[in-house]
């Protein structure tokens, strides 16, 4: 059985590999932090210096973390999500303008992936222990999974702007928000923005492997991040990418999961069906111009499986670049679009 630090494995690899190509000789003018957040890690790098050093970004990017954790940690029973979650949705709650951008996009991704991504998930990825809650010690059963997705649907969520502010409610009390899939790509986004604030234009923003970055590096390249093999061999790249500005994100299904009675149950649930996914699709990456979008997309696309997750994105025209696993070994497939951004030109 994995464990929580392993689930952040390959989070922590694509960092490690993207600091070899990126910045394997640090430059004297570059800035690097890193530390954790979200249950697992983060990562800045700059080749523009930062107002007040290296020890004021460490803290203005921390505090900004630890705010929306404040927002949308459902591991932290006071955050704003657990009180949506624990309470019955009447009145509708007050969130601010950030979750709620993130509340929006999920609904957005949910209804153009015709549900395959759903940020109410959350009863069952928590029953299939996925959440803040235990590991089962047996496989859920039926019932348990039918009255768990009685919970689930967008269309039982509510999003109204008020002012500055927004209004988040819920037609059903047992409705539970889970923006895990959308976290890392909204920190991402938001370190971005503040780094841009403080005028740095030059950056590589890792939030567990939503990856924001622009500009140059140190030595003057352009920033290079690592797609990798979704297997347990350590340090081995399936492709590199130069993301040019835009944004890149990875889900996998092969590092967060569990075995029960030689059976193995992977993070990625299908809302359709209230189970895990068993398809060979390993590994989604997506290009877009915001790790938000990214974020919400590769999930997506991991739940739809290796047929219609490619279809998917040739009908919206998505960079995206897809990983199965077969009985030959693993292979890797990309839409045109994704093409540009590829380092190792294909055939
Ligand atoms: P992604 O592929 O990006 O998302 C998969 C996750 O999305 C699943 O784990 C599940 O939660 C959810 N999901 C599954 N299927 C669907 C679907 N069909 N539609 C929508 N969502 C789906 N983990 C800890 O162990 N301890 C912590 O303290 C902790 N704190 C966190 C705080 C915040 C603010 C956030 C956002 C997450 C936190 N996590 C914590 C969770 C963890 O770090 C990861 O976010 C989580 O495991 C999934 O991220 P991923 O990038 O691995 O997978």
């Amino acid at each position: 059985m994995h464990t929580s630090s392993l689930r952040q494995a390959p989070r922590a690899l694509l960092l490690s590999l993207m600091l070899l190509l990126a910045a394997c000789q640090p430059a004297p003018t570059q800035t690097r932090i890193q530390g954790s957040t979200m249950g697992t890690y983060y990562a800045v790098t700059l080749s523009d210096p930062f107002p007040g050093g290296q020890g004021a970004l460490q803290q203005e990017v921390e505090t900004l973390l630890a705010r929306l954790n404040q927002e949308i940690s459902t591991y932290d029973p006071a955050s704003l999500i657990s009180r949506f979650n624990q309470g019955t949705g009447q009145p509708p709650q007050v969130i601010p303008a950030t979750m709620a951008k993130i509340v929006q996009q999920g609904m957005d991704a949910g209804r153009l992936t015709r549900g395959a991504l759903d940020v109410t998930v959350g009863p069952l990825v928590n029953l299939w222990g996925f959440g803040p809650d235990k590991r089962p010690t047996q496989r859920p059963g039926a019932e348990q999974i039918a009255q768990a997705r009685e919970r689930v649907g967008i269309d039982k969520l509510t999003l109204t702007p008020q002012g500055d502010h927004f209004l988040l409610g819920k037609a059903i009390p047992g409705l539970y928000l889970d923006l895990s899939t959308l976290g890392e790509g909204a920190a991402s986004d938001e370190i971005a923005g503040l780094l841009e604030r403080r005028g740095v234009h030059n950056y590589l923003i890792e939030v567990a492997g939503a990856v924001r970055s622009k500009g140059r590096n140190a030595k003057g390249n352009p920033w290079r991040v690592a797609i990798v093999e979704p297997s347990d061999k350590p340090g081995a790249i399936e492709d590199v990418v130069t993301p040019n500005g835009m944004a890149v994100s990875t889900a996998g299904s092969y590092r967060n999961y569990y075995e029960l009675d030689g059976k193995r149950y992977s993070h990625i649930i299908d809302p359709a069906t209230g189970e895990p996914v068993t398809h060979r699709l390993v590994s989604a990456s997506v290009i877009t111009p915001t790790a938000l979008e990214a974020d919400a997309l590769d999930t997506a696309l991991m739940v739809m499986g290796p047929e219609r997750a490619m279809a998917f994105a040739k009908e919206h025209r998505l960079a995206v670049y897809l990983i199965e696993k077969t009985d030959q070994g693993f292979v890797a497939r990309h839409t045109p679009e994704f093409a540009p951004y590829l380092v190792r030109s294909e055939p």
